[in-house]
Parts: structure tokens; sequence; C-alpha cells
């Protein structure tokens, strides 16, 4: 099962684009911040310096002729000049905040407007005003000790044809300025966190828009991975996040088509080799099991649990010379089983082929059980075996009577007569055993015509007791129990009396005289049952079920000699069968025999038509 995985924050693309935004608008607040203030400061600091130049210039040329030494001498004294300079300055100056002395060419301060006159008569030497006593306008910035603020300060020459007559000093605080710009300063930063805490706001809603289908193709190729391809990725937006879950939906489908072709394909493989006759095993190149069909599972014998991962030698021994790891393209060898009571022969081919695309080289072995051929085989090679030696011991015999004939034999009319009437039994036992053979492969090959007829039991069991005591009429030991009840069946007479001609005579003999013999027929269920039931020496229990083999015989050498052929049992199994019925024996050595078979009953069309 695999399931979605919750992303932390810190770590969501959500969180990512926020810092990221936070940070690009902190960097572009900070350059634009620095451009700006220095900017604003730069303008402010010019036009204060401009104006305080205007007013010294406007003070100097004012102030010119009250600083020259014959206005003292007009004047009269130099207490009312200064008083006049005081009060010229007190008019013209308009500056809040600025301390302004006038100084003579001396360095004496003869004026300070609006303050107490204490420094008045006192020096100023300060480089400002020394440089301005000079000629030379001068100014700077400092820092005042006792308040700590920043102060201006300015020297202006005032002359008099091109004399030097006195200096206008001026001091003005900063720190109004330099308070204006702070609260600028102040302005951008809340404008600058309004702006994040927006933009954060903004970013998250936006990024919810991105991370959204995001979101809904993760859970799609989740849902894929988990092999279930039903549903669709919602496409939100034609952007390139869309376009992605275009491309997952058509993933998802195709995937689904190749799944259920592969799927296809597999139950195909997997009908046709659960529905094979031969056994398949395919193994690795080590002889590992990685699939057995049900066939090779019965085959082998063997629970369906044990086999995978298994090795192949742990279930059938592998022929000596043989190696998993070869260039033989083909090994074929012959396995031999025994099960219980029955042998079983499984022929088995083993090839090698690859695994998928690495080429891993892998073996798939077939077992083909052929049990059932190799019997047939068997059966035919017994079958031409038992013919000829059947046919090689009468001929012995004849070639060695005419032999005996050919070599003076023949002088002797007693013994000539002897001789060739053992000749003639064992050239009609040949003919007897050929008529057989030839009866047998025409039923075999469905060449023996039947002359069917609709007759009754009772008729037909009347015919054969007729023939039988024509044939034998000395010895009438045949006990015959005609039934009173008469049963139609559909018969072909001559090829039933055949049958019964069989067992009889095997009854007969093998049956001592003195023990009974019985020939009976009943009605039984949908067929008629011929019973033949003897008391004689009986069959071996293990040869029972070998009786109706061609040339089965209990006791080759007693049968032989009662002119036996062991054909006889198979004819009349083949006769019964042709007639829709079928033959059992039962016996028990000693004790007798009983055979019995069944003919269908007659159907109503074949008694019309009969
Ligand atoms: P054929 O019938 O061709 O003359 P056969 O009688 O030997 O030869 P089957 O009739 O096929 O051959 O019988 C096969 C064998 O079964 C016999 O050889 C005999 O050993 C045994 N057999 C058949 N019927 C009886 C019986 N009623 N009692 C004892 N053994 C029997
Ligand atoms: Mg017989």
């Amino acid at each position: 099962m695999i399931t979605m995985k919750r992303i932390p924050l810190f770590h969501s693309i959500r969180w990512k684009l926020v810092v990221i935004y936070i940070l690009l608008i902190l960097a572009a607040m900070q350059v634009m911040g620095v451009y700006f203030i220095r900017s604003i400061e730069s303008h402010y600091m010019n036009s204060f310096n401009e104006q305080l130049d205007i007013q010294a210039n406007l003070l100097a040329v004012n102030l010119e002729r009250y600083l020259d030494d014959d206005r003292i001498r007009e004047e009269g004294s130099e207490e009312t000049r200064n008083e006049d300079i005081n009060h010229l300055v007190e008019n013209l100056f308009a500056l809040n905040g600025v301390d302004v002395q006038i100084i003579n060419r001396n360095g004496v301060i003869i004026s300070t407007p609006g303050k107490d006159k204490q420094l008045i008569g006192q020096k100023n030497l300060q480089t400002e005003v020394i440089q301005a006593l000079s000629g030379a306008r001068s100014e700077s910035t400092r820092i005042d000790a006792s308040t700590g603020q920043r102060m201006k300060v300015l020297a202006t020459p005032i002359k008099r044809n091109n004399q030097v007559v006195g200096v206008i000093y001026m001091i003005a605080s900063l720190e109004r300025l330099y308070q204006t710009i702070g609260e600028i300063n102040k302005i951008l930063a809340t404008g600058t966190g309004i702006g994040i805490v927006l933009t954060a706001a903004m970013t998250i809603f936006l990024s919810r828009t991105l991370t959204t289908p995001i979101k809904e193709i993760t859970r799609q190729a989740t849902r894929m991975a988990e092999g279930d391809f039903n549903q669709a990725v919602k496409v939100y937006s034609n952007d390139e996040v869309g376009y992605l879950g275009q491309v997952i939906n058509q993933l998802s489908n195709r995937l689904k088509e190749a799944l259920a072709i592969n799927r296809e394909e597999e139950d195909k493989l997997t009908s046709i080799l659960t529905n094979m006759s031969d056994g398949v095993i395919a193994t690795s190149r080590d002889g590992t099991i990685i699939l057995a069909n049900q066939r090779a599972i019965e085959l082998l014998n063997i629970p369906s649990i044990e086999v995978a991962g298994k090795k192949l030698e742990d279930f059938f021994p592998l022929p000596d010379n043989f190696q998993f790891d070869n260039d033989q393209s083909e090994v074929a060898f012959r396995l031999f089983f025994q099960q219980g009571q029955e042998n079983y022969v499984l022929d088995v081919v083993m090839s090698w082929f690859r695994i998928g695309e690495s080429g891993e080289r892998g073996i798939i072995a077939v077992l083909h059980d052929v049990t059932e051929q190799e019997k047939l085989d068997r059966e035919r090679k017994d079958f031409v075996a038992n013919v000829s030696h059947e046919l090689r011991t009468p001929l012995t015999t004849l070639r060695s009577y005419l032999e005996a004939l050919a070599d003076g034999a023949m002088e002797d009319p007693e013994v000539a007569g002897r001789f060739l009437r053992v000749t003639q039994q064992e050239t009609e036992r040949m003919i007897r055993l050929v008529n057989d053979l030839l009866q047998l492969s025409r039923i075999d090959s469905g060449e023996e015509m039947m002359q069917k007829q609709v007759m009754s039991n009772q008729q037909f069991l009347k015919l054969v007791k007729e023939r039988y005591e024509i044939l034998d009429p000395v010895q009438q030991r045949v006990v015959w129990k005609i039934p009173e009840q008469a049963t139609l069946i559909t018969i072909d007479p001559d090829m039933l009396m055949r049958v019964l001609d069989n067992l009889l005579s095997n009854s007969i003999k093998y049956t001592p005289e003195d023990k009974l013999i019985e020939v009976s027929s009943q009605a039984c269920g949908k067929n008629v049952e011929f019973i033949v039931r003897d008391e004689g020496i009986g069959i071996p229990r293990e040869d029972l079920k070998r009786i109706f083999e061609r040339f089965y015989r209990v006791d080759k050498a007693r049968s032989r000699q009662l002119g036996g052929t062991g054909l006889g049992l198979s004819i009349a199994r083949e006769i019964v069968r042709a007639h829709g019925g079928e033959i059992m024996i039962q016996s028990k050595e000693a004790d007798g025999t009983t055979v019995r078979f069944t003919i269908p009953i007659a159907s109503e069309e074949d008694e019309l038509d009969a």
C-alpha cells in the first residue's frame, strides 16, 4: 500500500514561495530605501546650505559699511554701531534655530542678535573664523560636545574694497533635518512591513492555486502506483501544471491499456499452460523452478505448494552428463516412474531460452506422458511375437512329420496314416488361428459387417442349443435354462453364436466330466444377460484381469494341448462390444467360473422394423 506522504510545512512549495517573496521584497526595499534616503538627505542638506548661504551673503552686503572704521567715527561710539548691527541682523535674518555672530576683523564678537550679550567682546577664533578672516568662505559639520547634536557651521567674510572687515559666523542645528529624514525612514519601514505581510498572505493564497493541482496530480500518481487507473486528474488551468495533469491522464490511460493487454496475454498464457496435455516447467539457469503448470504437477505427482523455489532435480533425476549452463539447444531423455502398481513413462525435452531483455538463460522442461504409447508399442511387439510363436509350433511339427514321411515312414501305411492325421490337425489349427486373427482384425478395423435382426433371447438360446446338440451329440452334459419370458434383442445371431460357442468350449475344456456347466439368460434392467457358469478348475486371481488380452492363456501348455490359441475371449469381447454390451468374468480357482455378458433390449423402432 502506497500512501500519499504528508509534506512538512517547512519543506512545502508554499513555504518556499513565501520565504522567497519576503526576501525579494526586503532586498528591493533595502536597495530602494538606501537610494531614496540618500537623495532626500542630500536634497534637504543642499537647500538648507543654500538658504544659509543666501542669508550670509545678504547680511555681508548690508553689514559691510557698518564695519568700516570710518563709520564708528561717524556714529560716534562703537556701542551705537553695534546696536545698529543688531537691529539690522534681527530685521534681515529670517532663519529659525540658527545662531549668528558678527565678528570684526580682529576676531572679536561684536553682535549676537537675539541672544544674550555675554559673548560680545569675546574672541571667536574657531578654524572656520580664522579661515574667513583670511578671505575664504568656510563651512563644516560637527557634533556639539555638550548636547551631542549635529551642527552646521558657516563662516562668511564681509569685504569692503576687497578688504576683510569682518566675518558672519552662523551655527545651525541639523537635528530637525535628520528628524524629518528619520520620519521618512520610519514610513518606509512601516510600508515595507505592511507590504511583506500582504505579500505573504497573497503568496499563500496564490501558491494554493499552484499546489492544489500538483497535489491532485500526486494523488492520482499514488492511485496509479496502487493499480487504480479508473480516475482522472482534474485539469484546472492551461499552464505547465495543467499540461502535466493532462499528460498524467494520458499516461494513466496508456498504462491501463498496456496492463489490460498484459493481463490478457497472461491469461492466454495461463489458460494455454493449464489446458496443455503436456507438463511444462520453467526454471532459471541454475534449475530453480519459476513456474510449473498443473499437468506437470499431476505427472510428477507432487503437491503444488512444494514446487516454487525448488530445484528441478528434487523431482526427477537428470541425465548424468547434464549441465545447466551449456550451449545445447535441447536435451531429450526418458523417465521411468513407479507409482504403486503402475509404471509411468515420461518423455522430457529440455530447451534453453532467454528470460527478458537481460538475456539471462532459463530452461523449459516439457514432460510428455508416453505411458499409453509405450504400452501400445509393447502390445504390438508382443502380438507379433505371439503370432510368430503360435505359427512356428505347428509349422515345426508339420515339418518334422513331413520329414519323417519323406524319410520312409510313408512305406508303413499305418504310421503314414497316423502322421498324415497329425499334419492335418496341425494345419487345421493354423487355419483356425489365422481365421481368428483375420476376424479380430476385421472387427478392429470396423470392416466386419453385422447382419442384425430382432429375436428374443429365448429363441436365440434354443438355436444355440440345437446346434450344439447336433455338433456334439455324445457329450450332452450342458444344462440349458431357456428363459420362460422372452425378451427381444437386436443381434447378429451368427456372431453372437461364436461368443457362446467360445464360452461353452472353454467351460467344457476346463471342467471335469462330473461337474456342472449351465447356460442361462434373463432380462436385467435395460439389458438381457447371458450367463455361462461352470464348476471347473477356475482361473487364478492374478490372471483374471488379463484374461481378455489377445493370446493370454493361464496355462499355455495345457491350453495349447486342448487346441486353444488364447484369442477366444478377446474375440468374444469385441463382438459383445460391437452389440453395445459388456462382458465380465468371475472366477475362483478350483471352484468354477461364471462369464456373463449383456446385450441391450431391442428398442421399439427395432421391433417395428422387424
Ligand atoms: P481359443 O478360445 O482361441 O480356442 P482359449 O480357449 O485358450 O483359446 P480363451 O477362450 O481366450 O482362449 O481363454 C483364455 C484362457 O482363459 C484359457 O486359455 C484358459 O486358461 C482360461 N479360461 C477361459 N475360460 C475358462 C474356464 N471356464 N475355466 C477355466 N479357465 C478358463
Ligand atoms: Mg476359448
